[in-house]
């Protein structure tokens, strides 16, 4: 069925000296730019119950993962992670981080405004202002600058398809570090106009770094929990880059997205974990599908980062016009129900096809919970359950434990 439509979204080509694309909107579409949410709510959660990061809010699983993830990679991981940890170091506060954002700013004419250069730089950046509801807790002060320069960087297309595979893994890994490289040369270009600049890593996130891609206009959040973006959906990685150089705002954009999830759901079916609900709620001011986290993280550990309701989202693999154009002519989502879209393999699975879903077991999902304090405090309970007063030695042996996690403070560097 033909749809009315309601207004069309232009934006720049994929590449640099690309046309314009223009994406038209349907009717049925049509909501507000960016997400709907209610600033009141997104002030009063923010300051009430500030967000935290998985990485120190959920850290009793990390050692769990780093145990359980592919080997495969260890060496890759340990090559990519040495020079990310230099940025987080940076973001921190260390001084051997080598985005560290206190270099001293240099004084002199700045012949050109800094946001043409930042927009030649990054052809996929967006620009917005940093609030404090933006950061994590346990980071509020990792964000020294105000301005935030959003990069997403597309991933390659045909090794992310083949996911969950050690392709789609080295996909998503070479992808952070070409990204890594070009925000450090921002920074390099933003300093050498006299001002500071920092850049905010994908592998350790300072804030939810989502809502500043989707208030700078560079797509809007899927049903995944993902931004998708008019080009490549969400087959990208985010970075950021924090300034204080007087730069110029970009708008959050309708693209129709929010409405089109819950034509679509199409990731919502295909999670393996069952992680994606099916409606939307209202969290924290925002209206958005809340993922669940203890039915993904155990799938994504296990599988190489999963990314199923990557690979099968539409947008992703067709791009936004041609899904949009698609609609707007038909009412259909296009590839739903198709082998060609929401076909998969699970290692020590096999294949699913449109309809099919792996089965797992309940013990498959039990994770340890948490923070890792908080766990080793559960355990210990349940070890004084089961068989009352442990021996001096075990006692020890506790209090240890519970030491070593807490003088490692909220370090997240080891981050599977
Ligand atoms: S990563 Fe996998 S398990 Fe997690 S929400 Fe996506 S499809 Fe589901
Ligand atoms: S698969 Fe469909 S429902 Fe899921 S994020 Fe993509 S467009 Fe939205």
């Amino acid at each position: 069925m033909v749809k009315q439509l309601s207004h069309t979204v232009k934006r720049p080509g994929r590449l640099l000296g690309d046309p314009d694309v223009e994406i038209p909107v349907a009717e049925d579409l049509a909501s507000v730019p960016g997400v709907p949410q209610n600033p009141v709510d997104v002030a009063f959660y923010s300051r009430e119950y500030p967000l935290e990061t998985q990485t120190i809010e959920k850290s009793a699983d990390r050692q769990w993962a780093l145990a359980t993830q592919s080997k495969d990679f260890d060496e890759f991981r340990e090559g990519h992670d040495e020079p990310h940890e230099a940025d987080v170091r940076g973001c921190a506060g260390f001084r051997r981080g080598r985005a560290y954002g206190d270099a001293r700013a240099r004084r002199g004419p700045h012949g050109r405004h800094p946001t043409a250069g930042a927009r030649d730089g990054l052809r996929r950046g967006g620009i917005h202002p940093v609030r404090s509801a933006l950061h994590f807790a346990g980071k509020k002060r990792w964000a020294k600058y105000e301005h935030a320069i959003c990069l997403a960087l597309e991933q390659d297309y045909v090794g992310t398809q083949t996911g969950p595979s050690p392709e789609s893994d080295i996909a998503r890994f070479e992808t952070y570090e070409v990204e890594q490289e070009l925000c450090l040369k921002m920074c390099d270009y933003l300093r050498s106009r006299g001002y500071h600049a920092q850049v905010h890593d994908g592998s350790d996130c300072s804030g939810p770094y989502i809502p500043l891609f989707v208030a700078a206009g560079l797509g809007q959040l899927g049903a995944n929990g993902q931004l998708l973006s008019p080009h490549f959906g969400s087959r990208s990685r985010l970075m950021l880059v924090t300034t204080d150089a007087p730069l110029t705002y970009d708008k959050p954009v309708d693209y129709g997205i929010h409405k089109f999830c819950q034509q679509c759901q199409v990731c919502v079916n295909r999670c393996p974990g069952r992680a994606i609900p099916r409606d939307k709620v209202w969290w924290r001011g925002v209206e958005r599908n809340k993922l669940i986290y203890d039915r993904c993280r155990p799938v994504m550990v296990t599988y190489h980062g999963c990314a199923v309701c990557m690979i099968v989202c539409p947008i992703q693999r067709y791009g936004m016009k041609p899904v949009m154009e698609h609609y707007v002519g038909t009412g259909e989502v296009l590839g739903k129900g198709s082998e060609n879209l929401e076909g998969y393999s699970l290692k020590g699975k096999g294949y699913f096809g449109a309809g099919e879903l792996p089965q797992f077991s309940r013990d498959f999902f039990e994770i340890p919970q948490g923070r890792e304090e908080d766990w080793l405090f559960e355990k210990f309970k349940e070890r004084l359950n089961a068989t009352g007063v442990p021996s001096e030695s075990e006692l020890v042996d506790f209090a240890n434990d519970v030491m070593e996690v807490l003088e490692k403070g909220e370090t997240t560097f080891d981050v599977a």
